[in-house]
């Protein structure tokens, strides 16, 4: 470095700064509206018509019947999901909405897959 001397201004001012990071986890992190987080499911909503898994990209959402005449239960795998929402988008029963919930690493793979009914 030829001219260390030069940095000392930015270094006395970034003592000073507010961080721009925030400690996450020990802060809680700030959300922002309208946030794609994990996607939920009103089964109350749902007619079964499946457009939602025709127009996802990446494979992550299956409706299929339950017991019940009419009504359908979804499962997502969260590891394929890439949280764009599509499925939101595309049900025209509103029976899909993404959430805030982010905080969804796991350790097993198996415990990705999500039943919601
Ligand atoms: S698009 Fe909506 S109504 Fe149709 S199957 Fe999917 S969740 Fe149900
Ligand atoms: S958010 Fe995107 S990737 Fe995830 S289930 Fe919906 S359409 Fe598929």
């Amino acid at each position: 470095m030829k001219h260390p001397g030069k940095m000392v201004p930015e270094v006395i001012k970034s003592l000073f700064k507010k961080p721009a990071t925030t400690s996450y986890p020990k802060e809680k992190a700030m959300i922002p509206k309208n946030f794609r987080g994990k996607i939920k499911f009103d089964s109350q909503a749902c007619i079964g018509c499946k457009i939602c898994m025709r127009d996802c990209p990446a494979k992550a959402v299956q409706i299929s019947p339950t017991d019940k005449e009419k009504v359908f239960k979804a499962k997502f795998y969260l590891d394929r999901c890439i949280y764009c929402a599509q499925c939101v988008d595309s049900c025209p029963r509103k029976a899909l909405k993404s959430s805030s919930e982010f905080e969804l690493a796991h350790y097993d793979r198996e415990k990705l897959e999500e039943d919601q009914e």
